[in-house]
């Protein structure tokens, strides 16, 4: 399609860098303060984890033509979307959308918790034995392509600036990275900002053994959707420094570990029926 090929000046090299910067700076601080032990073998869990960003990143520049970015600028043009035809100034219509957008990803979230098959692809981001900011990058390729599809039609109904797009993907990716972290903020800096920002404590909990507790703090950017929809827990039931992650079902290190393992898991890893939870 013609139309779809325009993009921010530099948008590449401002995603690689904010993703590269904001990747090292959540390594050094995790090593330097970290909240908790990690498991054994955390550099082989690394790289593997990784190494599944390196494949989504390959397989979305060869499965989509085009981005969100250039989506948005082709949905101006067209006229598509609700605030491609309402007047306002440029920062409100940037908030609204920021804001929306982020509601959708709350709910996409819930939806990938509760239907059964798009369980199958989201239980690799929970799959994982331990937690820290390159859990946060852990998503199966078809899971990534089903978020695009989905934000895509958002983009079409809402009609943001391809700017807001832009600043939302960033948005999401750097607090992905930030509220995975295995890092140490006090207290009292945890508490103020969790009605803001999902902070690393607020989603440790979302990735719980216990299904009622990962069944929880669905939120990746904004603080408030968990609390205004009802599904915010403040503590798990083990405490930050003992809980334990992953899923009831699968405890078994090296097949929650492997690149391979985890993009065979949709496939192979079946979920039990009932819920496990105690
Ligand atoms: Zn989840
Ligand atoms: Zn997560």
């Amino acid at each position: 399609m013609s139309g779809l090929e325009q993009s921010i000046d530099g948008e590449v090299w401002i995603r690689l860098g904010s993703f590269l910067g904001i990747l090292l700076l959540m390594l050094l601080w995790e090593q330097l303060s970290p909240r908790r032990v990690a498991l054994p073998q955390r550099a082989w869990r690394r790289t593997n984890n990784l190494l599944l960003v390196i494949v989504n990143a390959l397989l979305v520049k060869i499965i989509m033509p085009f981005g969100a970015v250039a989506l948005a600028f082709y949905a101006q043009q067209q006229q598509w979307g609700l605030l491609n035809h309402v007047e306002l100034p440029l920062w409100l219509s940037l908030m609204i959308a920021i804001v929306l957008l982020d509601m959708l990803i709350y709910w996409q979230h819930r939806l990938f918790h509760v239907i059964k098959p798009l369980w199958r692809l989201h239980q690799v981001h929970h799959a994982d034995m331990d937690y820290d900011t390159t859990t946060g990058l852990r998503f199966h390729p078809i899971e990534i392509i089903l978020s695009m599809l989905i934000k895509f039609g958002a983009i079409i109904l809402l009609g943001p600036v391809a700017m807001a797009v832009l600043i939302f993907e960033l948005m999401l990716n750097g607090s992905a990275m930030f509220n995975h972290g295995n890092i140490r903020l006090s207290l009292k800096l945890d508490r103020p900002l969790r009605w803001l920002i999902v902070t690393p404590d607020m989603h440790r909990i979302h990735h719980s053994i216990h299904r009622h507790e990962a069944d929880s703090n669905y939120g990746f950017a904004l603080a408030i959707w968990d609390r205004l929809f009802g599904s915010y827990q403040t503590e798990p039931q083990e405490g930050q420094v003992n809980m334990r992650f992953g899923v009831k079902y699968q405890q078994d290190f090296q097949q929650t570990s492997g690149l391979w393992a985890l993009l065979k898991m949709p496939f192979t890893l079946n979920p039990p029926m009932k819920k496990d939870d105690d």
